[in-house]
């Protein structure tokens, strides 16, 4: 039956054919299955592998507590996925509290220096991104990845581009650096090195390790800035206790500048205290690096400095203004000087509503080195200032503290230390010598017939050689030595001499004799004149009996007997005349 036959080939080759197509099918489906589970599994592959990357890299970068490694380390393993060619890290920049800015803190593969606005070379570290409501910024704050050269390789954002020079970055793609609802940073990415670019597809990749990387960014910051200030906490607590019984108005300021410096590794420094004569402030302590001769002769009183007006440079408007002033960016500092300043801070020493003065830093060194070396990347934060002007006002406590206490224990008239300051001189002075078995000596002088000398000319032209012999008695104090002057009562004057035995007080207090003796006062058309009478003594060799003031005393009494205008001196137990 061949037509059956024929059929029932047709039929049978028909199914076959069927058969084959529904296989053909099937394993095209296969295929397309196997391709897919293959694509799914190299998804998976390149997934598991990010994870790894990431969770490496978060354990990699929790590890890093300065800023420097973990911005290289984050930039590294962008740039490695990729192949990329360079990187930068911009963070936020907080030393102007009124404008944010976003500073480079890393780079990698860009040039280290650009040309600013003005035409001056300046370090890459310099290089700023001012934060505006622009499109760029509205992308940044979305916290995506995104593609600042379109497919032709031209910038995106050609407005921002220009304006703030963004073409030295040269970036193809920037990721936000986000944490919680703050933009911390951004991390730029150049093309790859065959010159494509990297693939939309790992853009999420990035924004998760953009992610981790913020994280810690943020804690380092954190860690950074809680280090710093409780070395500040630290700086004031040890200038504090360092201060504390200090009354010497010299070593105060001296302290408070040098602490200034060091704590916050800036290069110079200055303290102004304002003259409420002239209403100008006047340079009376500088500090760091400046030719020790110079900062002697500055510190000591020895050589005078310009003075400066309210509102005149930094330190007037300070003054002035009476908030502190930081500025850290050159360009914006007059440079007056012959060596550039980059950064400077004013803060004013105010008491009550008083400003009594300014401290001055500019310019920071590179910390942990030993030599002062500029750092000309250094600024000055929000923290330093915050130490500045904690040791500004203690300058002023303490300043105010030291004039009180000055005032008390100061002679109206003559400026010579009064009596309460003797007695705690001389005991102090009685047990240093007894315990260290040294010698001193107390010279006692009072104005010859002076009674008369009020009762002939009036108490008003007493008062004025009352102050001019008080001048003269100053001046005869040994340059360089220890002795100190004192007025004991009415018209008593007394002279501690440590270390000074009494015929060599005696000689010294003769001289003084004479110059009071040839001294002429002009006084209301007359010359008027006086003389003196003094008693020496001197502490070693005293009778445990006897007092070395009750002993100085009665040689004043024997010089006052012996016709006055004279010295007289208690050594070796016996009261002689010189
Ligand atoms: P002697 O040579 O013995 O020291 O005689 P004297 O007159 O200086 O001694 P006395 O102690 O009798 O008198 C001291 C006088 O000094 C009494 C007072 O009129 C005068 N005096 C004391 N303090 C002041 C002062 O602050 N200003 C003036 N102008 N006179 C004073
Ligand atoms: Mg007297
Ligand atoms: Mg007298």
């Amino acid at each position: 039956m061949p037509l059956q036959n024929d059929d029932a080939t047709k039929a049978g080759m028909k199914a076959m054919l069927d058969q084959l197509e529904r296989q053909q099918k099937m394993i095209g489906e296969l295929q397309v299955l196997l391709q897919t589970s293959e694509d799914n599994a190299a998804n998976l592959d390149n997934r598991v592998f990010q994870m790894r990357t990431l969770l490496q890299s978060g354990k990699g970068f929790s590890q890093m507590h300065d800023l420097q490694s973990l911005l290289d380390a984050f930039m590294a393993v962008c740039r490695e996925r990729y192949g990329a060619i360079n990187s930068t890290v911009l963070l936020l920049d907080d030393l102007d509290p009124k404008r944010i800015l976003y500073r480079v803190r890393g780079y990698f593969g860009v040039d280290a220096h650009f040309v600013d606005s003005s035409g001056v070379e300046e370090e890459l570290y310099m290089f700023k991104l001012p934060h505006d409501r622009g499109l760029l910024w509205q992308l940044i704050h979305q916290g995506d990845v995104f593609a600042v050269r379109d497919m032709r390789r031209l910038p995106r954002f050609e407005t921002a581009f220009k304006k703030w020079n963004l073409g030295i970055l040269h970036s193809d793609i920037w990721v936000p650096l986000i944490r919680g609802a703050d933009v911390l940073g951004i991390l730029t990415l150049g093309e790859c090195a065959d010159g494509s670019q990297i693939p939309e597809s790992d853009y999420t990749f990035l924004e998760e390790i953009a992610a981790v990387a913020a994280t810690n960014i943020d804690s380092t910051l954190k860690y950074e800035k809680n280090n710093r200030i409780l070395r500040n906490l630290q700086t004031l607590y040890d200038v504090n206790q360092q201060l504390i019984n200090v009354n010497d108005y010299k070593h105060l300021v001296k302290e408070t500048l040098s602490t200034a410096v060091k704590a916050l590794h800036a290069q110079k420094a200055n303290l102004m205290l304002l003259n409420k004569d002239t209403n100008r402030l006047e340079i009376k302590v500088v500090y760091g690096d400046i030719p020790a001769s110079t900062v002697e002769a500055i510190n000591e009183g020895n050589l005078e400095t310009r003075s400066f007006e309210i509102g005149e440079g930094v330190a007037g408007k300070t003054a002035l203004t009476r908030k502190p002033i930081r500025i850290n960016d050159r360009l914006e500092i007059e440079q007056v000087g012959r060596y550039p300043v980059y950064c400077i801070m004013s803060v004013p020493i105010v008491y009550g509503n008083n400003v009594e003065g300014v401290i001055t830093l500019t310019n920071k060194v590179r910390q942990g080195t030993n030599d002062l070396e500029l750092d000309p990347l250094g600024r000055f934060g929000v923290d330093d200032e915050q130490l500045l002007v904690s040791l500004a006002d203690n300058a002023a406590t303490n300043l105010n503290k030291t004039r009180m206490y000055n005032a008390s224990i100061t002679d109206r008239l003559t400026n010579l230390y009064n009596a309460r300051h003797f007695e705690s001189r001389l005991s102090e002075l009685r047990e240093s010598a007894r315990v260290a078995q040294t010698n001193f000596s107390l010279a006692i002088v009072d104005i010859d017939f002076f009674k008369k000398f009020n009762d002939t000319h009036g108490h008003m032209a007493g008062d004025f050689v009352l102050e001019k012999t008080a001048a003269l008695f100053r001046d005869a104090v040994r340059q360089g030595s220890d002795d100190i002057c004192f007025r004991y009562g009415g018209e008593e004057f007394c002279m501690l001499l440590p270390n000074t035995t009494a015929l060599e007080t005696a000689e010294q207090m003769d001289l003084f004799r004479k110059s009071v003796e040839n001294a002429l006062y002009p006084w209301e058309g007359k010359e008027l004149y006086c003389t003196v009478s003094v008693g020496v003594a001197e502490f070693a060799g005293l009778d445990e009996n006897l007092s070395i003031f009750e002993t100085a005393d009665k040689s004043l009494y024997a010089s006052k007997e012996g016709g006055r205008n004279r010295v007289s001196c208690y050594s070796n137990g016996e009261i002689l005349p010189f």
